[in-house]
C-alpha cells in the first residue's frame, strides 16, 4: 500500500472543496502541522473540541480534518491555561495536524449544502441566485407541505433535538432555500428566488421578524444539526479517494449540539 501524508490528504480535500471557494474572511486549510508528515489515521469531525482531540489521540491519528477552523482570527498568544492555546499545545505535543474545509466546503458541489438539501429530500436542487458559486441551495419538495409539517420533517431527517419555526402565514411550501450553519442573511434572497421556506441555523429575533414581513417561513434547525451530516459524507469521500493508500479514516459519531432544550 502507498504511503500517505498530510499534503496528499489536503489535496484530496481541496479537490472536493477548492480553497478559492472560501469566503475572504475565512481561514481554511492546514492550520497546524507539517505537510510532509506521514498519515496512517485520520479523524474527521465538525469542531476541534477538547474531547475530539482526545479521541484522535486515543486512535493514534496523525491528522484531524474538521469543518470549522480551529484557528479563525489572528491569535496573539498560545497560552496553555486558556482553551484555544491549550488545544493547540495538545495537538502539537501529540503530533496531530489539523486541516479545515469551511466555507469552501459549504459552497462545494457535494458539500455541506448539497448534503443538507439531499437530507431534506429536495429535488431539482440548484444554486440560490444567479452567481457562479453560492453557499445556498434552492430546491423543490416532492409534495407541498404546511410550515408545521415541513418543520417536523426537517427535525426528523436531521435528527435534531430542537427546531424553531418562524411561521410566516397560511401558505404551503413547495420551494425551499437552504444554508447550513448561520445563513439568515440569505432568507430574503431565497424569497426573491421563489422559496416559501428557508432552512438554516442561528436565526435571530429580527431575522424572524423580517421573514414574517417578507412572507417566507423559516426553519431554524440549529447550526450543529444543519452541518453535522457533512462529517459522514466527508469521511466516506476520503475513504473512497484514499482507498489505495495505507490510511484509515475515522469519523466522529458522538458530537452533540451545544444547545439543549429545557
Ligand atoms: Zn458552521
Amino acid at each position: 500500500m502507498r504511503k500517505c501524508n498530510v499534503q496528499m490528504v489536503a489535496e484530496v480535500v481541496n479537490r472536493l472543496a477548492p480553497r478559492r471557494l472560501a469566503e475572504e474572511w475565512d481561514n481554511p486549510g492546514l492550520l497546524i502541522g507539517d505537510p510532509t508528515t506521514e498519515v496512517k489515521k485520520i479523524f474527521v469531525c465538525l469542531d476541534v473540541l477538547d474531547d475530539k482531540i482526545s479521541q484522535a489521540i486515543e486512535l493514534d491519528a496523525q491528522l484531524i480534518v474538521a469543518h470549522h477552523p480551529l484557528i479563525f482570527r489572528a491569535i496573539k498568544n498560545v497560552r496553555f491555561d486558556l482553551p484555544l492555546g491549550n488545544k493547540i499545545a495538545r495537538l502539537i505535543k501529540n503530533n496531530l495536524a489539523v486541516f479545515a474545509a469551511h466555507t469552501n466546503l459549504d459552497t462545494a458541489t457535494g458539500g455541506v449544502n448539497d448534503v443538507l438539501s439531499e437530507k431534506i429530500g429536495l429535488v431539482d436542487v440548484k444554486l440560490l441566485g444567479e452567481e457562479e458559486f453560492s453557499m445556498c441551495r434552492l430546491g423543490n419538495l416532492k409534495e407541498p407541505l404546511t410550515a408545521a409539517d415541513f418543520a417536523r420533517h426537517v427535525k426528523k431527517v436531521l435528527n435534531a433535538d430542537n427546531i424553531r419555526l418562524v411561521d410566516a402565514g397560511n401558505f404551503l411550501i413547495r420551494k425551499v432555500g437552504v444554508c447550513g450553519g448561520a445563513g439568515a442573511d440569505f432568507i430574503q434572497k431565497a424569497k426573491f428566488f421563489g422559496a416559501q421556506a428557508f432552512v438554516t441555523g442561528d436565526v435571530k429575533y429580527h431575522d424572524a421578524q423580517a421573514a414574517v414581513e417578507n412572507e417566507i417561513h423559516v426553519v431554524d434547525a440549529g447550526h450543529f444539526a444543519t452541518e453535522f451530516p457533512i462529517v459522514h459524507v466527508l469521511a466516506e469521500y476520503l475513504r473512497d479517494e484514499l482507498k489505495d493508500f495505507d490510511v484509515e479514516i475515522f469519523e466522529d459519531t458522538s458530537a452533540k449540539d451545544f444547545f439543549a432544550t429545557i
